[in-house]
């Protein structure tokens, strides 16, 4: 008698722990995020600002013609959808029932890719009667840095170098960000691709300039440094001024690139990299900002991310990095800036629309 009332009491007591744990997790907001903006398909899931999952399915098809054919993208986009959203909520030991919002890549990017996912995430929120939350894919670049335990202080300059943007953005709150310079013509991720593709090696070029320059001397070759007024920056100089130079030395040697491949790499990877960090540090002094972040495929990249570390030490900068998997375009992201949305209370309706360009 006395044993089943211990027993009735112990079960009791479980049960209304249990509740409690139920409704704190409740609380804790658990995010589906969409990213299809060009070639990459991914989901990832966060819970509570922390990111459970990050699935990246990325798009071999476009190799063959040396850059993004945005048709292809979108219709590989349709296949990998479910799957990559499937592997997210598994690898996030995360129900579909356990997800609060959904957000996703409204724009900037290609029209027919965004649509695939803007698509989804409003038809899975529509099914779960779940709050929408719209990202700006520049945005969550920036934001990528507040995964993680090393978040920079605001206000703070970020880079945000990519294949499609170059700029400097003055980031004052999470969602109030000026971009303060940017490029006038190429981007650099564009300068990286155009430069590797002159020199004959495979699409997507940045990682394999990065792979070559290892192995060669930055000194080797002088390119020019444009003289570009404020914090501008223009690319399509330096492209023809290295398709000049090639073009010049292969008459001379049809060898040439073979031969010194790696020392081109090096050369004009340091190029790029001193472009982009004279004027970084043009900005920081003229703003006395100490806070200064990287951001976007192209601060993958060895040389850029070494430069910035050595200017930082002779700076006194308090530099941030992203791990190389939030360099490149990934859901992880966009998660982080849906949950910091999420607290504002910031979502949108059924009939929200994704947009080819969208400011920041
Ligand atoms: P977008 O959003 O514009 O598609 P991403 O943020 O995905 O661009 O970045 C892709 C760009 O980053 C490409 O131009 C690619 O060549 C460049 N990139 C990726 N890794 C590296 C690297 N290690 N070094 C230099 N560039 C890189
Ligand atoms: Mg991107």
């Amino acid at each position: 008698m006395q044993d089943s009332l211990t027993l009735t009491i112990y079960l009791k007591l479980i049960h209304s722990i249990n509740k409690s744990l139920n409704q704190q997790l409740k609380k804790v907001p658990v995010i589906l995020a969409i990213e299809s903006s060009c070639d990459e398909t991914s989901a990832a899931i966060c819970a509570d600002g922390m990111i459970l999952s990050n699935v990246i399915a990325n798009q071999t098809i476009h190799e063959a013609y040396g850059g993004v054919v945005p048709e292809l993208a979108s219709r590989v986009h349709q296949q990998n959808i479910v799957p990559a959203v499937q592997q997210a909520l598994l690898d996030a030991k995360v129900s579909k029932n356990d997800i609060n919002a959904v957000a996703f890549t409204r724009g900037p990017g290609l029209l027919g890719s965004l649509l695939v996912g803007v698509s989804f995430a409003k038809a899975f929120a529509l099914a779960k009667n779940l709050p929408l939350i719209e990202i700006n894919h520049m945005q969550a670049h920036v934001l990528a840095h507040f995964i993680g335990d090393n978040k920079p202080s605001f206000p703070f300059l970020c880079l945000t170098v990519s294949g499609g943007h170059t700029q400097i953005v003055l980031i004052k709150d999470y969602f109030d960000m000026e971009v303060i310079g940017q490029t006038t013509d190429d981007a650099a991720g564009e300068a990286m691709d155009k430069t590797s593709k002159i020199l004959g090696l495979p699409y997507p070029g940045g990682p394999m300039i990065d792979k070559y320059a290892r192995l060669g001397n930055p000194d080797a070759y002088k390119f020019p440094e444009p003289q570009i007024p404020g914090f501008d920056f223009s690319f399509s100089g330096l492209k023809t001024a290295i398709l000049y130079f090639i073009q010049k030395n292969v008459k001379l040697n049809p060898n040439f690139v073979q031969d010194n491949m790696a020392d081109i790499c090096a050369s004009v990877e340091k190029r790029i990299a001193t472009i982009l960090l004279n004027k970084l540090k043009k900005a920081a002094d003229e703003y006395g900002i100490k806070d200064i972040a990287l951001a976007g495929g192209v601060s993958a990249n060895t040389g850029l991310r070494q430069g910035l570390l050595e200017m930082g030490a002779k700076n006194g900068w308090n530099c941030f990095i992203p791990k190389l998997e939030y360099c490149t375009d990934n859901a992880a992201m966009i998660a982080i800036a849906g949950y910091h949305k999420y607290l504002k209370g910031d979502f949108v309706g059924q009939n929200i629309a994704p947009l080819a360009r969208m400011p920041l």
